[in-house]
């Protein structure tokens, strides 16, 4: 291989087996983090911990969010007021807007639980005074395809590999194994285009590689905790920790949105920001879910088939690039179920991630169906039953 071989890591299971896989086909590579500052402490724990112990040191790139050092006063300068004095109020108001956008970033990076570690996502949400949403997707541009592309451009002849399968959707499923990506500037290698589940679960056991702890929970995926399309089941289980850093982050980007609008002299009247958008209206006409009524919704009103909220557009963007790990969808796709497949119990499928990984017994009592269900649906996803550590008995 001629170029400089760079894996694009999130701290998922698929990345994770794509570095092993590089390591067992002897292909020396650099991993790279993009960084949101909104991820899992867990995560930042396993990249930092187990993962950098197996593929050395890990390249962490962040956006470097500077507050902005003046801010246009369009009333004050429709007024006609002498240039001078505009410059001179336009950049007191920058100072004086950047000391409260700094002191907002701390009090929310506080509620993280990353030890006060600055957060790209939160700052430029307050920079913006507007959160991502699928028509303003900047989180995946600003946070983590521009700091990856930027780091690529630095290496000769760079060759992206990223842990798409294409299993997980009908859109990955048309993805090649290579191909060159003119938004990376760069070839993009997808080793794993091909593997299926049971695959990425083997090369861990192989490897004696424990998986991201938090798929050990109700977790399907890895990478921005929560991303803006998380689903249900996601928002469901937000400890409360993040709850109130959403809530305040929300508030204050309601407040900088406001006097924005102030300075711009609109008066038109908009929605409150916040974190979740639907992509259709509400009952009440607009897009806005507060983080207390996405979390009542999804929590208090959780049913097997309740209508995803905010998931739709996880395609595109982050997952796209193979920049985050956005997990199994709820069916695999049809082309390439295996021809004895058959629907399965509905409830054991935000379990799946945990054949092979946990005893089927324990499987069953999270999901609530019985051992001798999760038994049969692990036979049928080709997974081996769990074998504890030091053992070679398989503990059903
Ligand atoms: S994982 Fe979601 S919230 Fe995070 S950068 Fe990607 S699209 Fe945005």
């Amino acid at each position: 291989m001629s170029g400089a071989v760079v894996l694009s890591c999130s701290g998922g299971k698929d990345s994770t087996a794509t570095g092993l896989y590089l390591q067992e086909q002897g292909i020396p590579f650099e991993a790279i983090f993009c960084d949101t500052g909104w991820e899992h402490p867990a995560t930042y724990d396993y990249l930092r911990g187990p993962l950098t112990a197996r593929f050395g040191q890990i390249r962490v790139l962040s956006a470097d969010v500077r507050w902005p050092e003046r801010v246009r006063l369009h009333v004050l300068r429709a007024s006609g007021a002498p240039m001078a004095e505009i410059d001179a109020a336009e950049r007191a108001e920058g100072a004086r807007l950047a000391e409260v956008c700094e002191t907002m970033a701390r009090e929310v990076e506080a509620l993280l639980g990353c030890g006060g570690a600055r957060s790209p996502l939160v700052r430029t949400a307050l920079k913006k005074a507007v959160f991502p949403a699928r028509v303003l997707r900047w989180c995946t541009q600003e946070l983590k395809a521009f700091p990856a592309k930027a780091y690529l451009g630095t290496l000769d002849d760079p060759i992206n590999v990223v842990g798409i399968r294409a299993e997980e959707s009908k859109s990955r499923s048309l993805m090649p194994e290579r191909e060159y990506d003119a938004g990376m500037d760069c070839e993009t290698w997808r080793p794993l285009i091909r593997w299926t589940f049971a695959d990425v679960v083997a090369i861990h056991h192989r490897h004696g590689l424990a998986p991201n702890p938090l798929y050990m929970g109700s977790a399907l995926r890895v990478g921005c905790y929560p991303c803006i399309f998380a689903r249900n089941s996601e928002i469901a289980s937000l400890d409360a920790g993040r709850v109130a850093a959403i809530r305040l982050l929300e508030r204050f980007v309601a407040e900088l949105a406001e006097a924005r609008i102030g300075r711009a002299g609109d008066i038109v009247k908009r929605a409150m920001p916040t974190f979740f958008q639907s992509e259709n209206k509400n009952a009440d006409g607009g897009y806005a879910w507060p983080i207390d009524k996405a979390v009542a919704y999804t929590k208090y009103r959780s049913t097997e088939n309740q209508t995803e909220l905010f998931s739709g557009g996880r395609e595109e963007g982050c997952m796209r690039w193979g920049l985050c790990n956005t997990g199994r969808l709820r069916r695999p796709p049809r082309e390439i179920r295996p021809h004895n497949y058959r629907p399965r119990p509905a409830r054991l499928d935000p379990y799946r991630h945990l054949f092979g990984v946990l005893p089927d017994r324990e499987i069953a009592r999270r999901a609530g169906v019985t051992s001798s269900v999760v038994r049969e649906m692990r036979r049928r996803s080709g997974v081996a039953p769990y074998t504890p550590p030091g053992s070679d008995q398989p503990t059903l």
